[in-house]
């Protein structure tokens, strides 16, 4: 059983996507953290991010590894541990424009559909739904408004990253963030896009609690409409 949450940055996913999986016994996949890490090792090794080839010569090698513990997770790439690395601003400027790469989605896109061979998973991203896995169980498209999305992450990033975000204003984090989601939605590989049979969820006013709540409940009512429609049948 497979479920998909997509969505622009900041809407919640990876927290409800967390807490969904705890909630219904599944195991959570966090597949940005699998784009940061590639992008974070090309940056390490110092290639070129406008050298495709370089990239492709590195994809050869390019091992992926991910430790699952209850409660925690972290990321390998060739032996090395990123976690710590991944969601650091200089990563986060370039995730993007490596994840626009088709050969790159090829490689990752791969990887996901491995992962969730015989498990039961929620699968968070942005073309979950839509791309990776098209047939999915149960899909989950979330929103929000974009001053609320700003404010969540800017407050994150603060947090996180004090020293790197003195001086950086919310305004400009709205503005990176509606940046890196255009780039995301206007890229011809897999752009973020609601699959006509998601769900949608806009997370603005309501709680991460609320908004599982309201995804199981969601998931409750199709279920029985379904079985509704095949006892008819
Ligand atoms: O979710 P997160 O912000 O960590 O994702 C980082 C970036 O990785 C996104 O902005 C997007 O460019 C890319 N991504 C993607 N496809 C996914 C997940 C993330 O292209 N399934």
């Amino acid at each position: 059983m497979i479920i998909t949450i997509d969505g622009p940055i900041a809407t919640g996913k990876s927290t409800i996507a967390k807490k969904l999986a705890n909630e219904i016994g599944y195991i959570y996949f966090d597949t940005g953290a699998m784009y940061r890490s590639l992008t974070y090792a090309l940056m390490k090794q110092k290639i070129d991010l406008d050298n495709q080839d370089a990239i492709k010569e590195f994809l050869n090698h390019f091992d992926l590894n991910i430790k699952i513990k209850p409660g925690l997770r972290r990321y390998f790439v060739n032996g090395e541990d990123t976690t710590d690395f991944i969601r650091a601003p200089d990563v986060t400027a370039n995730v993007s424009k490596v994840s626009a790469l088709p050969f790159v989605r090829e490689k990752l896109v791969h990887l996901q559909r491995e992962l969730a061979k015989g498990v039961n998973s929620v699968f968070e991203g942005r073309d979950m739904g839509t791309i990776v896995f098209p047939d999915a169980d149960f899909k989950i498209f979330l929103t929000g408004r974009p001053e609320v999305r700003a404010k969540r992450r800017y407050d994150e990033l603060l947090q996180k990253f004090p020293e790197q975000m003195k001086g950086v204003t919310l305004e400009q984090c709205l503005s990176d963030i509606n940046a890196r989601d255009e780039y995301d939605m206007k890229r011809e590989a897999s752009p973020l896009i609601k699959a006509d049979d998601a769900y949608e969820v806009d997370t603005s006013d309501i709680s991460p609690d609320e908004v599982v709540f309201k995804i199981l409940e969601i998931r409750d009512s199709r279920k029985t409409r379904l079985r509704h429609e095949n006892s008819k049948k």
